[in-house]
């Protein structure tokens, strides 16, 4: 995600890179290295949401809803359900169809008493009906803006980030993975847009219509998404390398249409560019959806800001940032806060890259060294102290370092590696993680094997004082 005011500050030094990781690290490694607290998910895994938002009032800021969670035990003798729901009032709850009536909602905890308790592999069907005004905060949230109304996956204050439980009842973390069915109930002439496709609109004949929206792969709840509004779409079609086509959609305010060519006149030659570099396009759609607030990669449904569609290049880079994220977040997710820079510093690396693919090394050279200057100069600064990437602290989550540096130290990877060892690796490391999440280890294991040396990349890249060399 990028909040546009981010990009008026800017950016350090290798100097403490992974300095803290390195007490987090030990002899074996994998995902239990990444920094977080417990979770829920370590109890239940979510399958799939069905979301049904029955009434959206725009005028008085409130959704009435219910969500049905199928979710999987990962432990033996469990007797109570525990999900997120942030401040709505729960108005009933059900467990395989029976109702339960002495469930607790202290927001954000709804904690579902279970009469038979759960053992691994056990799974349950959970309703949960709801009501309110629901959270947001400056930025992330479920936010109304007029007649329209829409999510952002993540709060930049929130702590813990995550904002699924804004608008629905969930396992909320970058872990859990599940499928999505959202079915959004709107009066005419409005249009609900989320990710995947749009199966089915279904004419209530009482002036509503019902929109249901289905999304093929596994997402983590920050990256589901609803816009809801009087919007139109801009279609059109994307080859992939597959031979696949694959539906493009923009949908943007109607008196915005006329802008889109204009401000997307390159996102076929910036896929094509990603898919060069990184692979196939790993979604059934490319989506974008204009809102007041942005811009957040949710899940084939971008949420981007009304004034980035202007009719022109100049956010351009936001854009292709946010697509990459359907590559570095989306499809291979940071297993937590602390490793956010597996999202947001390849989201960054990305900007220069789309510029070279379409502009040339040169653009991306000029790019790069702007960013490494304001790296070292500010982002020490703006953070408030030389920061290592990984296990940042939450504050600072969505900060320079892990944007810009992340960004830097990705571009030095590639200049360490060259281009014929550093993008086979990457490309294994989305395979390897595909539809999962990955710590800043698992990247490191991933790219170990191209290492140009037998020192390898944590001696000379992610140590203190390590040696690196400008492109
Ligand atoms: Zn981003």
């Amino acid at each position: 995600m990028k909040n546009l005011t981010f990009f008026s500050l800017v950016v350090l030094s290798f100097s403490t890179l992974f300095v803290q990781a390195q007490h987090q690290h030990h002899a074996k490694c994998g995902h239990k290295q990444s920094f977080e607290r417990s979770l829920l998910s370590d109890t239940l895994d979510a399958l799939s949401y069905e979301i049904h938002l029955n009434e959206i009032n725009t005028s008085f800021k409130t959704i009435d809803a219910y969500t049905i969670v199928n979710l999987m035990s990962k432990v033996d003798n469990l007797d109570e359900i525990k999900l997120e729901l942030l401040d709505l009032t729960v108005d009933g709850v059900f467990v395989d169809n029976q109702p339960i009536a002495d469930f607790e909602h202290n927001s954000p905890w709804l904690v579902i008493p279970l009469s038979t308790p759960m053992n691994t592999g056990d799974e349950a069907e959970v309703r949960v009906e709801y009501h309110g005004e629901p959270f947001y905060e400056g930025w992330g949230g479920f936010h109304f803006s007029g007649s329209y109304a829409f999510n952002l996956g993540v709060g930049f204050v929130s702590d813990p980030h995550n904002l699924g439980k804004a608008w629905f009842p969930c396992i909320d973390d970058f872990k859990d993975r599940a499928f999505y069915e959202i079915f959004v109930t709107l009066d005419e002439p409005k249009k609900a847009v989320c990710g995947g496709t749009l199966l089915e609109v279904v004419n209530n004949g009482n002036g509503t219509n019902t929109y249901h929206w289905k999304l093929e792969n596994d997402i983590p709840t920050y990256l589901a998404s609803v816009a809801i509004g009087e919007y139109e779409n801009v279609p059109s079609v994307f080859e992939s390398m597959t031979g696949e086509d694959i539906p493009i959609g923009i949908y943007v305010k109607p008196n915005d249409t006329s802008k889109v060519a204009g401000s997307f006149a390159n996102l076929i030659p910036i896929l094509d560019a990603f898919e060069s570099y990184f692979g196939p396009y790993p979604w059934e759609r490319v989506g974008y959806v204009s809102t007041a607030k942005g811009a957040m990669e949710h899940a084939t449904n971008i949420a981007y800001p009304h004034s980035s569609i202007n009719g022109n290049l100049s956010n351009e880079w936001l854009f292709a940032h946010e697509l990459s994220h359907m590559y570095f977040g989306d499809l291979v997710t940071c297993g937590s806060a602390g490793d956010m820079w597996l999202n947001e510093g390849w989201a960054v690396f990305c900007e220069l890259m789309y510029r070279e693919g379409i502009y040339g090394v040169d653009e991306y050279r000029e790019e790069y060294r702007d960013k490494h200057f304001n790296v070292l100069h500010k982002a020490h600064i703006i953070d408030d102290g030389y920061l290592a990437l990984y296990g940042i602290p939450a504050e600072y989550t969505y900060g320079e370092t892990v944007y810009q540096k992340g960004c830097i130290v990705t571009h030095t990877l590639r200049n360490y590696m060259g281009d014929d060892l550093f993008f086979p690796a990457v490309k294994a490391y989305l395979e390897t993680y595909q539809s999962n999440y990955a710590s800043s280890w698992d990247l490191r294991d991933a790219l170990q094997p191209n290492m140009p040396t037998q020192t390898g990349l944590k001696s000379h890249l992610w140590m203190p004082n390590g040696k690196w060399k400008p492109m």
